[in-house]
C-alpha cells in the first residue's frame, strides 16, 4: 500500500485481516500534523465500523459534534443539524491510531520511505523506494496507491491537468482558549473560509482554505496567514482574538485542486484523495477516502485469490466509485462555486430561512450514503 493516510491504513488493515502479507509505506514520519478540518462526518463512522476501526477512534476521546454553523462575512448565520453525531479528532492522533490497528492486524508499516517508481513486472510490480539516502526495491503481487492528492510526476495518479483557477492554499493550527458548542463553525470571507472544530483534549483545530491569489502577500508563516484570514470576518476575529496557538501544530499545503476528475485506476488502483477530492467545505474527504478503501478491499482480495482478473477489478471498482461518489461530488462542487461568490453566499441565510428544507436537502446531497 503506497501512502499511510486514512485510505492506505484502512485498506492495508482489511487485506491483512484477510491473511495477505501487506506492507504500508509512507514518506512521512508519524505522528504528524496535517492540513485537515479534522471533522469526521457521521457517514465515515459506518465505514470505520466495517473496518473494525470505530472503537480505535472512539478511545482517542474525540469531541462530539451535533451540527454545522455557517457564519457569513456580513455577520448573518445559519445552523444545520447533522443526521447523527460527527466526531472531532486530530489527524495527529487519528492517523497514528489507525497505523497501530493495522500493525496489530499484521501490516508492516514503513515510514520515512518515499516511493519513487512503480514498474509492472511479470506476476506483479517492482516498487522503488528511497529512505534517507538509501534506495531499495520491493516486489509485490499487487500495489494500491493511497498517496493523496498531489503525486510527483512519473508516478501513477499524477495529473498533468493545468492548474485550474482559482487555486487554493490549505492551512491549519491547533489553538486553546476557544469556547465551542457541539458545533463545527465555518466562517466565510472574501478569498476563502475557515473552519473551527473542537478536537480531543479541549483543543480546537482552525483550518482554512484560501484563494492563493488573495493571500500571496500575507506573510510566509502559517499563523500570519491564519491571522490575515480571520481579520476578514468580524465575528471570526472576535471568536479567535484570545486564542493561543499550540506550538508545532501548524501545517500548510498548496496547491489544493478541487476540480480533478474522478480517476479510479492508472496502471494500479487509486484510493482516497488520489481518486478525486470533494471540496473540503463538505467535510467528507476522510469519509470518501475510507469508502474508496472499503470498495477496493474485497475486489483486491478476490484478485489475490485468483477469482477476479485485473480488468474485472478495474471495471467493477470504477463503476462502484462512480455510483457512490458522483452525486456528492457534483453537489459539493456546486456548493463550492456558490460560496466562492461573496454576493451570492451573502444571500444564503435569507434563502435558507425561506426554504429550510431545501438547504437541508442540498447539504444531504453532498453526503455519502451510510456504508452497508
Ligand atoms: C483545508 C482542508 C480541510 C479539510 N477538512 C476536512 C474535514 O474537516 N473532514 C474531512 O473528512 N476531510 C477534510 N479534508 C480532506 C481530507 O483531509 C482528505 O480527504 C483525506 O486526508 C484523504 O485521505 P487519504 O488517505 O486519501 O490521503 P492522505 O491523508 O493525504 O494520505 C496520503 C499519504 O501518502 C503519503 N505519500 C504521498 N506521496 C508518497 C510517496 N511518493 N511515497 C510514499 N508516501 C507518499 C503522504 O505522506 C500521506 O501521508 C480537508 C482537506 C483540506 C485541504
Amino acid at each position: 500500500m503506497l501512502g499511510a493516510g486514512l485510505a492506505g491504513s484502512s485498506l492495508a488493515k482489511a487485506l491483512a485481516d484477510k491473511g495477505w502479507e501487506t506492507a504500508l509505506l509512507d514518506r512521512q514520519r508519524f505522528p504528524r500534523h496535517k492540513v485537515c478540518g479534522e471533522f469526521l462526518s457521521p457517514e465515515s463512522q459506518s465505514t470505520l465500523q466495517a473496518f473494525g476501526l470505530l472503537e480505535t477512534v472512539k478511545v482517542l476521546n474525540p469531541s462530539i459534534i451535533d451540527g454545522i454553523r455557517l457564519i457569513f462575512a456580513n455577520g448573518a448565520a445559519m445552523e444545520l443539524p447533522l443526521p447523527s453525531s460527527a466526531l472531532g479528532i486530530s489527524r495527529y492522533s487519528l492517523d497514528s491510531a489507525l497505523h497501530g490497528a493495522a500493525q496489530q492486524s499484521g501490516v508492516q508499516l514503513q515510514t520515512g520511505t518515499t516511493v519513487t517508481a512503480v514498474h509492472p513486472i511479470i506476476g506483479g510490480y517492482l516498487i522503488e523506494t528511497k529512505q534517507g539516502g538509501e534506495i531499495s526495491t520491493l516486489q509485490a503481487r499487487t500495489v494500491i496507491a493511497a498517496w493523496g492528492a498531489n503525486q510527483r510526476s512519473g508516478l501513477p495518479g499524477h495529473r498533468q491537468e493545468r492548474l485550474a483557477k482559482p487555486s487554493y492554499l490549505g492551512v491549519k493550527s491547533h489553538f486553546h482558549g476557544v469556547w465551542m458548542e457541539r458545533m463545527i463553525e465555518l466562517y466565510f470571507f472574501p478569498g476563502g473560509y475557515m473552519g473551527i472544530c473542537m478536537v480531543e483534549d479541549g483543543l480546537v483545530n482552525v483550518s482554512a482554505l484560501l484563494n492563493r491569489d488573495a493571500f500571496t502577500d500575507k506573510g510566509k508563516s502559517t499563523l500570519a496567514i491564519l491571522d490575515a484570514a480571520m481579520k476578514r470576518n468580524k465575528r471570526l476575529y472576535e471568536k479567535l482574538r484570545g486564542a493561543i496557538p499550540v506550538e508545532g501544530t501548524q501545517a500548510a499545503v498548496a496547491p489544493v485542486q478541487l476540480h480533478r476528475k474522478l480517476q479510479a485506476w492508472d496502471t494500479i488502483p487509486l484510493t482516497g484523495d488520489a481518486v478525486t477530492m470533494i471540496p473540503p467545505l463538505c467535510g467528507d474527504g476522510m469519509s470518501m477516502a475510507l469508502r474508496s478503501a472499503a470498495l477496493c478491499a474485497p475486489l483486491a482480495d478476490r484478485f489475490l485469490q485468483g477469482n477476479l482478473s485485473s480488468l474485472d477489478w478495474q471495471q467493477s471498482y470504477t463503476r462502484s466509485l462512480h455510483r457512490e461518489f458522483q452525486g456528492p461530488l457534483r453537489w459539493g462542487g456546486f456548493l463550492q462555486r456558490l460560496f466562492d461568490q461573496p454576493l451570492v453566499s451573502g444571500l444564503l441565510p435569507s434563502a435558507a430561512r425561506l426554504a429550510p428544507r431545501l438547504a437541508q436537502v442540498l447539504v444531504r446531497a453532498t453526503r455519502l450514503k451510510p456504508y452497508s
